[in-house]
């Protein structure tokens, strides 16, 4: 999508520090963390949120998980870690591609804010 800030990313338009990249997904880290390890994990196709995920675009999701869980393994997340996706205004969501936040080096807290 062209006037997408994470499509530019993805494109190499916008430099980022990247943890992990395939042909579906890649991961790269926040540019404002806000933990001790935080990175995103996007879709390189442009889906707008996790509200638009539909039977045929779903299988990047589980896919998507598979490379969390496998990175969290890497980056030894022994004592837990966290995967947030925002959605829509009230939701927090600034970026409008679907994205996971990994969050990870501090204890949560809940609620969340
Ligand atoms: P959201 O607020 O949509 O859930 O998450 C968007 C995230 O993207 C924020 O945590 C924000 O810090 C991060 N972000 C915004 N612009 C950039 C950028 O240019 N590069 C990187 N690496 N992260 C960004
Ligand atoms: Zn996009």
């Amino acid at each position: 999508m062209n006037d997408c800030l994470f499509c530019k990313i993805i494109a190499g338009e916008i430099p980022a520090r990247k943890v992990y990249e395939d042909e579906t997904v890649l991961a790269f880290y926040d540019i404002d963390p806000q933990a001790p390890v935080h990175f995103l994990v996007v879709p390189k196709e442009h889906i707008a949120s996790a509200a638009a995920i539909t039977a045929e675009n779903a299988s990047v999701v589980g896919y998507i998980f598979q490379v969390i869980a496998r990175l969290s393994k890497e980056m030894k997340f022994e004592s837990g870690f966290r995967v947030v996706s925002n959605i829509g205004l009230q939701g927090g969501q600034t970026v409008p591609h679907l994205h996971f936040h990994v969050l990870a080096g501090r204890d949560m807290t809940w609620p969340p804010g």
